[in-house]
C-alpha cells in the first residue's frame, strides 16, 4: 500500500514559515487578482487564495471584471496594475471569457509581478534554467518530491497531459532534475503503453479514472494533479485511487495532495516577488 504524500501537511508548513518571515521582517507582500467573467469554480480558487493570503500576512485585491469585457479593457487594468508600485503580484486567474485572449494577456503582466510564472520571459527562463516565477502547480509537486525525498536523476517520469499550466512546465522541472520525460496528451496511441515502465507519473489531464491500475508498475510514484467530481459529486483526480495506491510506493490524495501546495507556492512567489522589488 503506497505512503500518502500529504501536500495539504505541507502547504500548511510551508505557509507557517512565510507568515513567520512576513512578521519577522515587517514585510508587506501584496496580490492583485483579476477574475474576468463569471466561472464559478474559479470564484471558489480565488476565495481560497485570499483565504491563504489573509493567514500569510498578504495584502489581497480582487479585480472583477464582467462577461462583456473587452480585450483592451483587460489589458489596461493590467497595464495599471503594473505601473502601481503597491502591487507585487498580479494574477489573471484562469479561465477567462471567450473571445478574449489570454495568452496575450499573461504576456502583458510584467515579468517581476507575474507570480504564476505564465508570461513567455518566465517561461522561457524557466526553460533554459536560470531563476524566475515557476508556475505553482509544478512548483508545488517539486516541492512535495523534495519533502518526501523522492530522487528523480535517472528516473523515467512520464506526464499526461500538455497544458502550458501545468503539464509543459512540468516537464521542464522534471528534465532539470534530470528525470528522464515522456509527454502524453489526447494524441498518445497507447498510454498504457507510455506509462508501463514509468517510475514516476504526474497525472494533469481532467479525466477521472483515465489511470488505472494495470497501467502502472509496481512502486511507482503517482502524482494526481485532476480535479473532477464523481458520481456522488464529491471532488477526486484523475488516478483511480483505490487501485493504483496497493500498486504504488507514494501517491498524492485528491483532495488534500497538489491542490494545496499550488496555492502555498502562489504565497511562496508573492514574498519573493515582494523581496525582488526591494533589492532593485
Ligand atoms: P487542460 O489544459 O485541459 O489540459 C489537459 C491535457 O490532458 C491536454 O494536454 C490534453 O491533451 C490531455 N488529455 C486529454 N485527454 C487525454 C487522454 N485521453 N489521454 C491523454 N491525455 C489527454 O487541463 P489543465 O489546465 O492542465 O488541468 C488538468 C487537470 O488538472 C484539470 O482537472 C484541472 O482542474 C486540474 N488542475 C489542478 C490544479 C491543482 O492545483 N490541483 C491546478 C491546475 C489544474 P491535448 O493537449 O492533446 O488536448
Amino acid at each position: 500500500m503506497a505512503e500518502l504524500l500529504n501536500g495539504k501537511e505541507l502547504a500548511k508548513e510551508i505557509r507557517q514559515k512565510l507568515k513567520e518571515k512576513v512578521e519577522k521582517e515587517q514585510l508587506t507582500p501584496n496580490l492583485a487578482v483579476i477574475l474576468c467573467g463569471n466561472n464559478e469554480a474559479s470564484k471558489v480558487y480565488v476565495r481560497n487564495k485570499s483565504k491563504a493570503c489573509d493567514e500569510v500576512g498578504i495584502k489581497f485585491k480582487e479585480y472583477l471584471l464582467p462577461n462583456e469585457t473587452k480585450q483592451e479593457e483587460l489589458l489596461e487594468l493590467i497595464d495599471k496594475l503594473n505601473q502601481d508600485e503597491s502591487v507585487d503580484g498580479i494574477l489573471l486567474q484562469s479561465p477567462i471569457p471567450k473571445g478574449l485572449n489570454i495568452q496575450e494577456a499573461f504576456a502583458r503582466i510584467s515579468p517581476e509581478k507575474d507570480v504564476d510564472g505564465f508570461n513567455p520571459y518566465n517561461v522561457g527562463k524557466l526553460t533554459i534554467g536560470e531563476d524566475g516565477f515557476i508556475p505553482c502547480t509544478p512548483y508545488g509537486i517539486m516541492k512535495i518530491f523534495e519533502k518526501y525525498k523522492i530522487d528523480l536523476e535517472g528516473k523515467k517520469a512520464a506526464i499526461v497531459g500538455r497544458s502550458n499550466i501545468v503539464g509543459k512546465p512540468m516537464a521542464q522541472c522534471l528534465l532539470s532534475h534530470n528525470a528522464t520525460v515522456t509527454i502524453c496528451h489526447s494524441k498518445t496511441k497507447d498510454l498504457k503503453q507510455e506509462l508501463k515502465d514509468a517510475d514516476v507519473i504526474v497525472a494533469a489531464v481532467g479525466k477521472r479514472n483515465i489511470i488505472k491500475a494495470d497501467m502502472v508498475k509496481e512502486g511507482v510514484v503517482v502524482i494526481d494533479v485532476g480535479m473532477n467530481r464523481n458520481d456522488e459529486g464529491k471532488l477526486c483526480g484523475d488516478v483511480d485511487f483505490e487501485n493504483v495506491s496497493k500498486k504504488a510506493s507514494y501517491i498524492t490524495p485528491v483532495p488534500g495532495g497538489v491542490g494545496p501546495m499550488t496555492i502555498a507556492m502562489l504565497m511562496n512567489n508573492v514574498v519573493k516577488a515582494h523581496l525582488m522589488k526591494g533589492t532593485k
